[in-house]
């Protein structure tokens, strides 16, 4: 195939994917915020039916020719349509080593175990789901052989989410906050909690929409581009750059749940309303991990939302909306409030000191998992050992236990790190940024937008254009440094707690 051939074809192919992706982005949300719950069966047929239009243009023998011509003549073309072709070549490199049998049979093993994991986890019964955890292992350890037979399987595994980490950069890092976070845990296990019964008193639903509408104003989110809906768990979907979408879930009972997660998603729809003008329409539209998603995400949620200046900043207007509920609050009491620390069985309702902890257990049982050294049948008592041991908390049950993460029975090996790596690049990029703004001033002023702007520049342009270890140089003229995170946690939470 001809050079320009290949590259006309390459985009024209982007370009009608995009177009069903785009589709099937709006029915999916659809179907999370607004569809009638027996929506379901038609909704499955539909996505499945768009699903198999989109693997038959992206795993075809055309499509493999294409990318072929495009990597042989990579030093011809421009950087965007280079760096697309390297992405779908790598997102391919798996269903080009195995059969379309052994594919078809993946996929449903996927659907199966997911299925059982669900009825597995709300009945706290995790020997019916133990075989087909079984299955997933053994097949993410062939696949893992056959996509990068030079590899080890894991580490095959864990660059497809996080782009270059692999097990030498992520066992250096998890035994560095190790070893700094698990003694700080311990210590702050044994100081007296401040009182954070205000956050849970009665907070009504229509009242906390407008808040959220308050907290999206704060952050400079132009609602014009980004839309809220309500779902059972939060998150965020974006078709290009005019087109965000973030849910939320409001607990009456719970002031600080929602309010968090319209911060958190707020800012995974800033890192993509800040791509260049010239990814739209491409597949470099996004951001460039999972991990360094999160740490825009995170860098909203606790490096700006939980400081001080911020909390400062957000407690007269929260009072100006439940005037009754915070009524006598002082600044100090909801700061402190906002940033208790205790662990946890749940990951997903961790504080900002003890997180990484929940993502270091299973980072350290998928490990031995893919090489062998724990079978899923001790999977469980190695959990509760772990929580144990690093977070000090006895473990009730598999549901608020090994089954609580939906990942695993999607076959989601490798996935878990890119969480804690969030918010140890947030930590090193706010530090960088210090140097040229006034951070601190900037959010007790309200003034989030330089900060963005910021952000947009050293990141969000880029979209997924660089990899996260080039980011991470952009933004801080330095190589990835698990320091900043300790430092930032150290310093954080011995001030909070008196140390
Ligand atoms: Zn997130």
């Amino acid at each position: 195939m001809e050079l320009n051939e290949a590259i006309a074809k390459f985009k024209e192919q982007n370009k009608l994917m995009g177009v069903y992706y785009h589709a099937m982005g709006v029915m999916s949300y659809d179907f999370e915020t607004a569809a009638p719950k027996n929506a379901v069966a038609g909704y499955s047929d539909v996505m499945a039916k768009f699903s198999e239009i989109t693997y038959n243009i992206s795993v075809s023998p055309e499509r493999f020719e294409i990318l072929d011509t495009l990597t042989e003549h990579k030093d011809e073309i421009d950087e965007i349509t280079r760096r697309e072709a390297a992405l779908a070549q790598k997102s391919l490199k798996l269903m080009r080593s195995i059969s379309v049998e052994d594919y078809v049979e993946y996929q449903r093993l996927v659907n199966e175990a997911s299925a059982v994991w669900h009825d597995a986890k709300v009945n706290s019964d995790y020997a019916s789901f133990e075989p087909y955890l079984n299955k997933l292992v053994e097949t993410s350890i062939r696949f893992g052989r056959l996509a990068a037979p030079e590899a080890d399987p894991y580490d095959y595994w864990l660059d497809e989410y996080e782009e270059g980490f692999t097990q030498d950069v992520l066992d250096g890092y998890f035994d560095k906050i190790k070893a700094a976070l698990v003694p700080l845990i311990h210590r702050i296990s044994e100081k007296p909690q401040p009182d954070n019964s205000f956050l849970h008193k009665h907070f009504p639903a229509w009242k906390q929409r407008e808040f959220s509408d308050k907290l999206m104003e704060v952050m400079g989110i132009d609602r014009r581009d980004c839309a809220i809906g309500e779902t059972e768990h939060p998150f965020t979907t974006g078709f290009n750059k005019h087109d965000l979408r973030i849910t939320t879930h409001y607990y009456e009972d719970a002031l600080e749940s929602s309010m968090y997660s319209v911060i958190h998603e707020g800012g995974h729809a800033m890192y993509e309303m800040g791509n260049a003008d010239e990814l739209d329409g491409t597949t470099l539209f996004g951001g460039a991990s999972c991990g360094m998603h999160e740490s825009q995400s995170r860098f909203y949620e606790n490096l700006i939302g939980r400081s001080r200046a911020f909390t400062d900043l957000i407690l007269p207007i929260a009072k100006e909306m439940f005037p009754e509920q915070l009524d006598g609050v002082t600044p100090d009491e909801f700061y402190r409030a906002i940033n208790r620390s205790e662990p946890s069985l749940i990951r997903t309702e961790a504080d900002e000191l003890t997180y990484s902890m929940h993502v270091l257990i299973r980072y350290e049982i998928e490990k031995k998992l893919m090489h062998g050294e724990l079978s899923t049948k001790d999977l469980p008592a190695e959990w509760n050992r772990l929580y144990k041991e690093y977070l000090g908390v006895d473990v009730p049950s598999d549901k608020e236990g090994c089954l609580q993460d939906s990942h695993w029975s999607g076959g989601g090996f490798g996935y878990f790190p890119s969480y804690s790596l969030g918010s140890a690049y947030g930590a090193q990029i706010l530090a960088h940024m210090k140097k040229e703004l006034d951070f601190e001033g900037l959010v007790a002023a309200g003034n989030i937008e330089p900060i963005t702007l910021w952000l947009r520049e050293h990141i969000h342009k880029y979209g997924l254009l660089k990899t996260p270890a080039e980011l991470i140089r952009i933004s801080t003229g330095e190589d990835f440094d698990p320091q900043y995170y300790i430092d930032y946690l150290t310093e954080k939470f011995s001030a909070l707690y008196d140390l």
